[in-house]
């Protein structure tokens, strides 16, 4: 995306956002709470409608202000949000394969229960959301947002309802499955160990902008401002 503005009424909320994720690559989007990260990531997904700059997906345009909006089904991305808003009436399976709709039974089947698998769900596929912990709604919402194998992933801070135990282990499947599918990701996160952990590169907000983006290394060693410095000052 390119010199992207959103106001909510006379809330300046984006101010002049430049952001690229390349296949394979995951970019954390992280900054304290109400900076605009949310709100980045609704406009690349489509669900917000874009008020200023561009935004490409995959080589071709995929928005521009008062001109083309391709809606968010027709982006292959992946969602997975916070809230991980799973169908209530269908089981982990059939929530998993819903966006596969293409593809032959058995093939569906197999690739669901292989994510499940790889998310630590297996022995889940019958259960129905409700009888599942947060935690594990969480797996299952990133399990299907993966199953399409979309070119991007867009991850609202999606290990937030997991205890600190099961965090390290998810977040590690979660990224080996990542790197597997070759999705570009833009992972929102509050947290700068999570960020850390998970990025090949750091994009951190304050306010609407983008302070400095780099490798977790080259904010960490080399930051380009006090508030970059304040950021990672708890992390070790
Ligand atoms: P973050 O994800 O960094 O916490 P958000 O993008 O969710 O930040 O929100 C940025 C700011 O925009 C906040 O002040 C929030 O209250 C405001 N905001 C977000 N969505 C809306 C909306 N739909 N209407 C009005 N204000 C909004």
């Amino acid at each position: 995306m390119q010199e992207v503005y959103h106001a909510f009424g006379k809330l300046d909320v984006v101010k002049g956002v430049d952001l690229d994720v390349a296949p394979g690559e995951v970019v954390c989007l992280l900054g304290p709470s109400g900076c605009g990260k949310t709100t980045l990531l609704r406009i690349a997904a489509g669900l917000e409608v874009l008020q200023q700059g561009r935004v490409s997906l995959n080589g071709g345009e995929t928005a521009v202000p008062r001109g083309r909006h391709v809606p968010p089904e027709k982006r292959n991305v992946g969602l997975a949000f916070q809230d991980s808003a799973l169908f209530p009436h269908l089981s982990v399976l059939e929530n998993v394969t819903f966006g596969l709709k293409s593809e032959p039974p058995l093939q569906r089947r197999q690739r669901a229960l292989a994510l499940l698998e790889q998310l630590g769900m297996a022995g889940y596929a019958d259960t129905y959301p409700h009888m599942l912990s947060g935690g594990q709604q969480q797996r299952v919402a990133l399990a299907r947002a993966l199953a399409p194998e979309p070119r991007l992933m867009l991850l609202d801070e999606p290990f937030s309802s997991l205890d600190a135990r099961l965090r390290d282990r998810i977040r590690d499947d979660t990224l080996h499955v990542l790197k597997k599918v070759g999705a570009a990701t833009l992972l929102v996160t509050h947290d700068p160990e999570e960020a850390m952990f998970m990025a090949d590169r750091i994009a951190l907000m304050r306010d609407g902008c983008i302070v400095q983006t780099g490798t977790p290394r080259e904010l960490y060693c080399t930051p380009c401002d006090p508030f970059v410095v304040s950021f990672f000052g708890e992390v070790n």
